[in-house]
């Protein structure tokens, strides 16, 4: 495994749209594992997309503290409810802020092993879902904030 650079801010490639993953092979686990490792070489991230390492493929991993779950081509299914957490990104750092999100989530796609999986979430999990799926799409949280007073 490796710790891959992160991109920033003003980088395209968190603008970029990334493409669906059409075969799960050796070299999707390994850009996952790497992304697992990027992720937990910083004390406070909780989700990675693959576009913040500069891979324009639909990759999530997700982690907020009971061990990580990666998903290829994630895709939300359903959602229910709303909550307004404060959010950050590990390639905007020093910025919080707060976004309308679901209160929970159904989301579908496939684990590492080309297995169809669904997760249902809720709360912190559900907004860093939401957070990762959107970097998949080329948006951040900062196009999201909201006054604290909405
Ligand atoms: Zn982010």
């Amino acid at each position: 495994m490796t710790i891959r650079a992160l991109r920033y801010m003003d980088d395209t490639m968190l603008r970029r749209k990334c493409g669906k993953v059409e075969v799960i092979d050796d070299n999707i686990r390994e850009i996952l594992n790497d992304m697992t490792e990027t992720l937990h070489a910083y004390e406070n991230g909780a989700g990675l997309a693959a576009n913040q390492i500069g891979i324009l493929k639909r990759l999530i991993v997700v982690d907020i503290g009971y061990g990580p779950i990666k998903l290829v081509n994630p895709v939300i299914i359903g959602h229910s409810g709303s909550q307004r957490l404060i959010e950050g990104c590990l390639s905007i750092p020093e910025v919080y802020g707060r976004v309308l999100r679901p209160r929970a989530v159904v989301v579908s796609g496939y684990n590492e092993n080309g297995k169809a999986v669904t997760i249902r979430a809720h709360n912190r999990l559900a907004v860093c879902l939401c957070h990762e799926i959107d970097h998949l799409d080329g948006i951040l949280f900062t196009d999201k904030l909201i006054n604290s007073k909405n």
